[in-house]
């Protein structure tokens, strides 16, 4: 009876792995299997276990700071790949900035001592190529992922994942921990500006394109995997500090932050790191619902997943939910962690998951299933074959048709919040006094992860490229532009802090300029040390931007930051405002063309502004905190989600849907005519909106279900077309299914509203 038993559950289970195979985001390539098998067999348990082990670079090799060097040394190279059989190495090494020769020989290096293994299993390098190859220098850097989000132009993020790839593989090194597909909630938490945007739709839409530039075909000399990050809900902590507990109920997770994760890994997304926090108490690296069930069985994800920085040593530190390190590595790699980015205790993660294997503690299963997704995930990358990459192979590395490529995504991305009077474009031969602590300032355009991690060198690394001043001074001329920083960012301290320089002499300086251009913002950080007290905008430079709206002349606010800090205090007394974001090395060149109007704004925000630090609630909410509801109504940009103008002005009409009433397994067919009004060419983002208007479990305000960003010359007219499948306007009800109503539901694009309805409510 029991056999029967027995003999019952291994079909049920061969079926279930069937299914799952034939559900699989990235199909499973047999002879890549076959040749994963025979490698098992051979391997130790100490060859598994050091495949499953990521050290940071600083632990092979020493730096020289005064030279600029990185010089790898052989013995303890040799005892991290040779004698702990390391699988992965990651990270630049703090303090220098390597070229892509110092590079490519670093990484020859490492594959040197792979070599010398018995398995010859080649290493896996991994850096934070944020946005470009950021920690080579030289390279293409285009704006963070938040201005990539700006722009809404799919083409642009796709480009800049396949510069992004030729240039990291140019530089030796095959996978990049980006894209960031964390939904940017909350304005408080430091690394906003890491992801793309508050909406889910819009992360899924870039975070697949980005994935695909990267990554495809996986296998060419010029690609590279991805690392999709920080899985999952690590964006939303409580407390609006980097690394804290997120309350997110699991239908809300499933609602908002999986549907980007779920998207890339359907593209075909090959790595996954973990959220570094907590979410409902539970550290993200002990989370087995997250990480198995719902990504690697649920989501049929195939690749294989790391952790963040130091965070098993984490959850025994600092989590407190286990009594020691070898518990934490027990906890971590049951849940479903395959690779720990260790970084430096590498003999102790070694040595505990060993024991722990031996012991039983660990399943060999586990350990053969994570060292499998490795292996994949090598294989996939061609690495056994081609495990150095060289420069000279890869001639159009930081081309200008790479940086004209940046040039167009920064321009692309700066949104254009007020123009009172059309004061701008202004006229090339205005005079102006430029002001303010990121006038000057190649680290306030570049933000963190530029050259170092926190980016505090990029004034010195990113010298050759434009300030704001720089490029102004080009455009208008010498003559024409004064510089008074009147406030600037502390040279030592936390990066936040800023001291009044002269505001007296900037106040001066207006009384002779026909505009004032006022750079402020944030100077650059990412996680912890970006954590923030207050939201508003720093009082020195709300003092500086009142002493000057005062003279009377009109003052051109440009922004750059990370987050967006409340600018409510002396957004009335301004006549106009520029959002750049952080737009990289050639976002100050696009301004310039954009303030001249050799260029037509066309960025559109990608999260709410807030008006308010008490009402940070973003557009995606309940209609008990809408605007129109007198009891609860947070709702209060002063920016909504969406909204940027343009030099022209567009019409909609003809909104039209194919038929009122669709059943669950229908497609809508929804067009909408834009026409440009204007006497100027210019983009336009048009955004569809659907609401659900009566729904069992309170639906939210309106949600943004499509997106397209055209070119029209002046008069023109286009007619955009939307393919809806009713199902895409689901919500995960509190039992965690997708639910579809039946009745009725209101589409929003520009200031058209057409109703249609669904017949009948499906569960799936
Ligand atoms: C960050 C990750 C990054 C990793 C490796 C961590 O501190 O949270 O985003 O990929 O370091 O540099």
């Amino acid at each position: 009876m029991k056999m029967i038993n027995y003999f019952a559950c291994f079909i049920l289970f061969l079926l279930l792995i069937n299914r799952a195979a034939a559900q699989t985001a990235t199909k499973i390539n047999t002879t890549i299997e076959s040749k994963i098998d025979q490698l098992l067999k051979q391997m130790t348990l100490e060859e598994k276990v050091g495949q499953m082990a990521q050290v940071a670079i600083d632990v092979i090799g020493k730096v020289d700071y005064s030279k600029q060097t990185f010089t790898v040394d052989p013995d303890k190279l040799n005892d991290v790949v040779i004698n702990y059989k390391a699988g992965s190495i990651l990270n630049s090494p703090p303090g220098v900035l390597l070229t892509a020769q110092q590079w490519n020989q670093v990484i020859n290096d490492i594959q040197g001592a792979a070599q010398k293994t018995k398995m010859k299993i080649p290493v896996l390098y991994g850096l934070d190529d944020i946005h470009g190859v950021n920690y080579a220098a030289g390279t293409t850097l285009f704006p963070q992922q938040i201005g990539q989000a700006a722009t809404w132009n799919r083409q642009l993020v796709y480009d800049a994942g396949v510069i992004t790839a030729y240039e990291g593989r140019a530089v030796g090194v095959p996978w990049t921990f980006s894209p960031v597909v964390d939904l940017g909630t909350n304005p408080q938490w430091p690394r906003i500006w890491e992801d793309y945007g508050e909406d889910p739709y819009l992360s899924a839409e870039l975070g697949v394109q980005f994935t695909k530039g990267v990554q495809d075909p996986l296998g060419s000399k010029e690609k590279l995997v991805v690392s999709l990050k920080h899985y999952m809900a690590y964006s939303d902590p409580k407390s609006g500090h980097d690394r804290t507990d997120a309350w997110i109920p699991e239908h809300y997770l499933r609602e908002y932050h999986l549907p980007a994760f779920a998207a890339a890994v359907k593209a075909g997304a090959r790595t996954v790191m973990v959220n570094s926090a907590l979410v409902n108490g539970i550290p993200g690296h002990i989370n087995k619902h997250i990480l198995t069930d719902i990504l690697k069985n649920e989501l049929h994800f195939t690749g294989f997943v790391v952790t963040d920085w130091q965070d098993i040593e984490n959850i025994y530190r600092r989590d407190k939910v286990a009594k020691t390190m070898r518990e934490a590595v027990m906890l971590a790699i049951n849940a479903g962690i395959d690779m720990s980015m260790i970084p430096y205790n590498y003999k102790e993660f070694c040595t505990d998951l060993i024991a722990l294997a031996k012991e039983g503690k660990v399943p060999m299963t586990r350990i053969d299933d994570a060292v499998r997704r490795i292996l994949r995930v090598k294989y996939e990358l061609d690495l056994f074959n081609t495990p150095s990459t060289w420069l000279k192979d890869y001639p159009k590395f930081a081309s200008g048709e790479f940086q004209k490529a940046a040039y167009n995504t920064a321009a692309e991305s700066i949104t254009l919040l007020k123009n009172r009077n059309n004061v701008l474009p202004i006229s090339k031969t205005a005079k102006i006094v430029v002001t303010g602590p990121n006038a000057n300032s190649m680290r306030c355009l570049n933000g963190g992860w530029t050259y170092t991690w926190q980016g505090d060198r990029t004034n010195e690394l990113g010298a050759q490229y434009n300030t704001i001043l720089e490029s102004l001074t080009n455009k208008f001329g010498k003559g024409n532009v004064t510089y008074v920083p009147g406030v600037a960012y502390k040279e030592r301290g936390p990066y936040f802090l800023d001291s009044i320089i002269n505001i007296d002499a900037a106040v001066q300086a207006a009384a002779n300029a026909d505009y004032v251009l006022l750079c402020i913002g944030e100077n650059s950080y990412t996680e912890t040390p970006g954590n923030l007290e207050d939201l508003s905008l720093s009082d020195n430079q709300i003092a500086l931007a009142n002493a000057l709206t005062r003279t009377g002349k009109p003052v051109i606010v440009v922004l750059s930051e990370g987050r967006p800090r409340i600018i409510s205090k002396i957004e009335p007394g301004v006549a106009a405002i520029l959002h750049t974001y952080l737009p990289g090395n050639y976002g100050a060149d696009a301004l310039a063309d954009i303030l001249t109007g050799d260029l037509n704004p066309s960025g559109k925000l990608p999260l709410t502004y807030p008006r308010y630090s008490n009402s940070l609630v973003g557009y995606i909410h309940k209609p008990a905190e809408g605007a129109g509801n007198p009891q609860g109504g947070a709702f209060m940009p002063q920016y909504p989600f969406g909204f940027g103008l343009s030099y022209t002005s567009f019409s909609y009409s003809n909104l039209a849907i194919d038929k009122n009433i669709f059943g669950p397994d229908e497609t809508a067919t929804i067009t909408v005519t834009v026409k440009n009004e204007g006497n100027r060419e210019g983009k336009e983002v048009v955004q569809l909106f659907i609401s659900d208007l009566v729904a069992s479990f309170t639906p939210d305000v309106k949600r943004l279900r499509g997106f397209e960003k055209i070119n029209l010359k002046a008069g023109e007219s286009k007619t955009v077309s939307f393919k809806i499948p009713m199902k895409q306007l689901a919500f995960v009800n509190p039992g965690n299914k997708m639910e579809l109503e039946e009745g009725e539901f209101n589409i929003q694009v520009g200031d058209l509203q057409q109703k249609f309805s669904v017949n009948k409510t499906v569960v799936f």
